[in-house]
C-alpha cells in the first residue's frame, strides 16, 4: 500500500515538475509587433507614408525623389 502511495506521489510530482517546466514559456510573441508605423506627409503633394518609405531632403519630407526634387530644385 505505501508503495503505491510511492508511486502515486512520484507521478504528481512528476506532473507537477512537467508542469513548472512547460508553464511559462517565454511569450516571444507577446511583444506587439509594430504595425502601426509612424505616418509621415509629403511636402509636395501632401501624401500619407510610412516614415521608413519616404525621402528625406533638408529636414522636410517627400513621398518620392521626383517631387524632392521638385520643391527643391
Ligand atoms: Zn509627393
Amino acid at each position: 500500500m505505501t508503495k503505491l502511495l510511492f508511486f502515486v506521489l512520484l507521478g504528481v510530482a512528476a506532473v507537477a515538475w512537467f508542469k513548472s517546466r512547460g508553464g511559462p514559456r517565454r511569450d516571444l510573441g507577446k511583444s506587439k509587433p509594430s504595425e502601426v508605423e509612424d505616418m509621415v506627409r509629403c511636402q509636395v503633394c501632401g501624401i500619407n507614408l510610412p516614415r521608413s518609405e519616404a525621402i528625406l531632403g533638408r529636414g522636410r519630407i517627400y513621398c518620392c525623389d521626383e517631387h524632392r526634387r521638385q520643391d527643391q530644385g
